[in-house]
């Protein structure tokens, strides 16, 4: 297995930042995965950096716009794997895209996979696991025949109170299933 690229950082020393601080360890990390990155492709422009995605997105390279997006409410309770995992995976999104060709390339396909492992000696996740109940305002997870629905909690509380809700495809009864867990890093 490969040791990741970028240190890991102290999370005792992350537990205690405050919100300005926490914003200043996102984009110091990621000035260092871009940097890292131009190690392999040396006209890499260096991405704007937002924070304003909501719900269970972790993260997201947005190319219309020119930078990365990150969720501020998951960094903030999953400070840790967030900078280790999620920042490079945007970073590695960045990346692709701004190579020859790399248009072409599937969102999380060799390629991507590839400047995971390689270059940032990361496992290529493309799905996070941190507890979006409280980033998403749909946080339970109701199933009927063909598809699963995502509740408010206000709609949660009405069902387990005895109000039936049902699918408008199959018709049948939506079945809690639990709370939301993990969501894209996209
Ligand atoms: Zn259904
Ligand atoms: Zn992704």
């Amino acid at each position: 297995m490969n040791r990741p690229a970028l240190p890991t950082p102290d999370p005792a020393r992350l537990a205690v930042l405050d919100e300005p601080a926490l914003l200043a360890a996102l984009h110091e990390r990621v000035e260092d995965a871009w940097r890292l990155c131009r190690e392999v492709h040396p006209g890499l422009p260096r991405p704007e950096v937002w924070c304003d995605l909501r719900g269970k997105c972790a993260g997201q390279a947005h190319f219309g716009r020119g930078g990365l997006r990150f969720n501020p409410l998951l960094y903030a309770e999953n400070r840790l794997d967030f900078l280790v995992e999620v920042v490079p995976h945007e970073m590695a999104h960045w990346l692709i895209h701004h190579l020859e060709d790399g248009q072409l390339a599937r969102p999380h396909g060799r390629e991507w996979r590839t400047v995971m492992r390689r270059l940032f000696g990361l496992e290529p996740r493309t799905t996070h696991r941190f507890d979006t109940g409280r980033a998403s305002p749909t946080p339970y997870r109701y199933a009927c025949g063909c598809r699963e629905h995502a509740f408010t909690a206000r709609r949660h509380s009405l069902a387990r109170r005895g109000r039936r809700y049902r699918c408008r495809h199959c018709m049948g009864d939506l079945v809690y299933g639990g709370r939301g867990g993990g969501g894209d890093t996209t």
